[in-house]
């Protein structure tokens, strides 16, 4: 098993030697400031209680209030939450929005929930954190599994439990009505696709590229629909139980409508079948993990056949393989870049939130390009001050931003 918070923490020793950072100071941005593990009682549409069990790491808070989102899954665990949040420290701080980096999460798979048993859930998690949580203390989103009507449930639980005013401020990615932001549903995967632009102009792929993409959430289905609507061929897709490939291009519609009947991806009428390992080999312009860490690996990394890697997901990719991409010449453009979209817009809702502000869709996804197209810019020029890869460029700007502060 790879641990996550053992990449991410060499991840910043390798930028760190690049740029002869200030020792004293990484050392402190290895240790999160504090984790909590809580367990949380449910009792289920049986009558019979189930104990479910639930994490928040809270990096760091130099920058402003801890923020990143909760996930629920099956395979969460401490280690996974540590590095997640790690992940949103220098993801706050190369996309510019004033926030650290936290992260939760719930063992479980939602899947096999009932709507009344995840409400227990998701207001028993509040239950046992909200003495940790605030609108300038620690600011949670949505992340794998976890939707707005859940961060509704949450805000809601958070405000009966605190009487806070700005109770609303306190989880973002919260439904349009209930105080969230225009723009947050598409923000991740759009602000994927401005920064898949500005990189494919740099290694001048095609404007008809094709795309692999390794997901089919909420991220992934956002990044298919702008990039098809922008000409590029998404030409296979898949979820956990496996993809579906046609080199001639998928029509994202049909998918969504194929998922919603079957449950699934697979069999989709014109396509061939793959497995998700195969997807990720396929002979594509373009390769896109939306879905979760650790999937390119010292293994699989010598057969990817793509000239690019955008990461959508968190830590897709493991320090074995991203040694082989750099000896291949594979540009990687790193999670934290790459995924900010969606934290950067979590932070135009939290700003409106505390302001009492509405602002447009074409105000909100407007601000997001140039701002994630200006972190992509600074990005670039660490990256050719230093020759070295995207994620070291990444890293740097993040480290030189937060330590400033310390
Ligand atoms: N879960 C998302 C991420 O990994 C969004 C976090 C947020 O909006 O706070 O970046």
């Amino acid at each position: 098993m790879i641990n996550p918070f053992e990449t991410a923490i060499k991840q910043l020793e390798e930028a760190s030697q690049i740029a002869n950072l200030d020792k004293n100071k990484i050392e402190r941005l290895k240790n999160p400031d504090r984790y909590v593990e809580v367990s949380i009682p449910v009792v289920m549409d049986s009558g019979k209680l189930q104990i479910f069990i639930g994490f928040r790491s809270q990096h760091n808070n130099i920058r402003g209030p801890y923020k990143g989102g909760i996930r629920y899954h099956q395979d969460v665990n401490l280690d996974e939450v540590k590095a997640l949040s790690f992940w949103m420290t220098f993801k706050n701080a190369v996309i510019g929005v004033p926030f650290g980096g936290g992260k939760g999460g719930i063992i479980v798979n939602p899947k096999e929930l009932s709507t009344t048993e995840l409400e227990k859930l998701s207001r028993g998690w509040v239950q046992k954190m909200y003495r940790i949580l605030g609108p300038e203390v620690d600011v949670p989103a949505p992340d794998v599994n976890t939707t707005g009507q859940i961060m509704d449930w949450m805000a809601d639980e958070y405000k009966n439990l605190t009487n806070d005013p700005k109770s609303q401020a306190v989880f973002t990615g919260k439904p349009l009505g209930c105080g969230g932001s225009e723009g947050r549903e598409e923000a991740t995967g759009f602000g994927g696709f401005y920064v898949f632009e500005e990189a494919a102009k740099k290694f001048n792929l095609s404007a008809r590229a094709t795309i692999a993409v390794q997901g089919f959430g909420n991220v992934a289905t956002f990044f298919i629909k702008i990039a098809i609507e922008k000409g590029y061929k998404v030409v296979a897709v898949s979820d956990s139980k496996g993809g579906v490939v046609n080199m001639a291009g998928l029509d994202l519609s049909r998918l969504q409508e194929h998922k919603k009947q079957t449950g699934a991806l697979k069999d989709f009428p014109d396509a061939k079948n793959i497995t998700n390992e195969e997807l990720l080999e396929l002979d594509v312009d373009a390769l896109v993990p939306a879905a979760l860490e650790n999937v390119l690996t010292g293994d699989n990394a010598g057969r990817i056949k793509a000239r690019l890697i955008l990461e959508l997901a968190n830590g897709p990719t493991t320090k074995e393989a991203d040694k082989i991409f750099q000896e291949k010449n594979i540009p990687v453009i790193p999670d934290i870049l790459a995924n900010s979209g969606g934290v950067c817009v979590s932070f135009y809702e939290w700003y409106q939130n505390m302001k009492h502000e509405t602002w447009s869709k074409e105000q909100v996804l407007g601000k997001l390009e140039k701002q994630i197209k200006k972190a992509f810019a600074d990005v670039s020029s660490i990256r050719e001050k230093y020759k070295t890869t995207f994620r070291n460029g990444a890293y740097i700007l993040a480290a030189q931003r937060i330590m400033e502060k310390m």
